[in-house]
C-alpha cells in the first residue's frame, strides 16, 4: 500500500557535502520554501552548513519551515522572509535580504504551481500566473543577485520537472514554463561565462503535499484504488513503483551547488527513473 503521508525530515537522513564553501558566511536563497521540495531544500542547505534564506508568499509554511529547522536544530542558520513572487517589488527586498544575511552564492528557485485545463479555453490570469512564477521571477532574481553571483563564483539552480522535456495534455502553462526554465538556465550559463553557473533538476512525480493531496480524489473520479493511480496515472512509463521524495530533490540541488558540480553548467539533472526515456 502506498503511503501518502510526507513524514517530517530527519537530520540523519540528510547527506552532508563535503564542501569549503558550505559556510555560514554564505547565503542560498530558497524560493518556494514554505512546502514539499524547497523547504526540504531550505533545511537540508542549513544542514550543510549554508545560510538560507527561506522565501514564500506562504507565512504560515514558512514558519512550519522554521520550526522544522529549529528542530534539526538550525533554527538560526534559516531567515524566513515572506515575499510574493509576482511582485516585482518583492523580488527586489528578496536579494536586499539576501544581501543583508551574508555572501549570497547560491540561488534556488524552487517555487511552482499548477493549473490544468484545455488550451482553447486555458485561463490568461492563470496562463500568466504561472509564467511570472516560473518563468520571470527565477531570471528576474537571477538579475537582481548577479552582481553576488559573480563576485562568489555563485550558481542558480532552476527547479524543471519532466514537463521541461515532454509534456501531458491541459497543463499548456506548466510544460511552457518548464521548458523556458532550461532555456534560462542555459542562459545563465553562456551568460555566467564560468564565474556563475546554472543547472535545473528534472523529476517526475514526488511526494509532496502539492501531488499526495490530489490522490485520494483522483482515485475516486477515476474509480481507482490508490495504489493504482500512483503506479498507472502518476508513474506512468516511470521503472518504479514509487515517488522521489522531498529530499532526494533537494540533495540534487546541493550536489549541484558543490564542488561535486563544478562541470555542471546549464545541463538538465534528469532524475525521472526512465519516465521519459523509455516505453512499453
Ligand atoms: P508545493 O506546492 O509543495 O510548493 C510550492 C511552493 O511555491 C508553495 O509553498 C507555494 O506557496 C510557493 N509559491 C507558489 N506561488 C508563489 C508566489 N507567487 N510567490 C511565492 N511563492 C509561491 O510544490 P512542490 O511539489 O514542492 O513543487 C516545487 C517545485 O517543483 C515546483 O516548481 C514544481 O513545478 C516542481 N516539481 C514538482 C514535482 C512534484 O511532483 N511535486 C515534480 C516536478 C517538478
Amino acid at each position: 500500500m502506498t503511503e501518502l503521508s510526507v513524514e517530517p525530515i530527519e537530520r540523519e537522513a540528510i547527506h552532508e557535502f563535503d564542501d569549503d564553501r558550505f559556510t555560514r558566511e554564505r547565503v542560498c536563497v530558497v524560493t518556494g520554501a514554505a512546502s514539499g521540495i524547497g523547504r526540504a531544500l531550505a533545511l537540508a542547505a542549513a544542514v550543510n552548513g549554508l545560510t538560507v534564506l527561506a522565501t514564500d508568499v506562504d507565512e504560515d509554511g514558512l514558519a512550519e519551515t522554521h520550526s522544522h529547522a529549529a528542530r534539526l536544530e538550525v533554527g538560526d542558520a534559516v531567515e524566513p522572509f515572506v515575499a510574493d513572487l509576482t511582485d516585482d517589488d518583492d523580488l527586489e527586498s528578496i536579494a536586499v535580504a539576501a544581501r543583508d544575511l551574508g555572501d549570497v552564492t547560491f540561488l534556488a528557485n524552487v517555487a511552482g504551481l499548477q493549473h490544468v485545463a484545455p488550451l482553447e479555453s486555458f485561463p490568461l490570469e492563470a496562463y500568466d500566473r504561472l509564467q511570472r512564477v516560473m518563468v520571470r521571477a527565477p531570471f528576474v532574481l537571477s538579475r537582481h543577485c548577479w552582481p553576488n553571483l559573480e563576485a562568489t563564483d555563485g550558481c542558480v539552480g532552476n527547479m524543471a520537472s519532466v514537463h521541461g522535456h515532454y509534456v501531458t495534455s491541459g497543463k499548456v502553462a506548466y510544460n511552457v514554463a518548464k521548458f523556458a526554465v532550461r532555456g534560462l538556465t542555459q542562459s545563465i550559463a553562456a551568460e555566467g561565462d564560468g564565474a556563475v553557473r546554472s543547472f535545473s533538476v528534472s523529476t517526475g512525480y514526488v511526494k509532496t503535499p502539492l501531488v499526495t493531496d490530489q490522490i485520494p480524489e483522483t482515485a475516486a473520479q477515476r474509480g481507482l484504488e490508490v495504489d493504482e493511480v500512483v503506479e498507472d496515472v502518476m508513474l506512468g512509463q516511470a521503472r518504479t513503483d514509487d515517488m522521489m521524495t522531498p529530499l532526494e530533490v533537494a540533495h540534487q540541488f546541493l550536489f549541484g551547488f558543490s564542488d561535486l558540480g563544478a562541470h555542471l553548467n546549464g545541463g538538465d539533472l534528469l532524475l525521472d527513473d526512465g519516465m521519459t526515456l523509455t516505453y512499453d
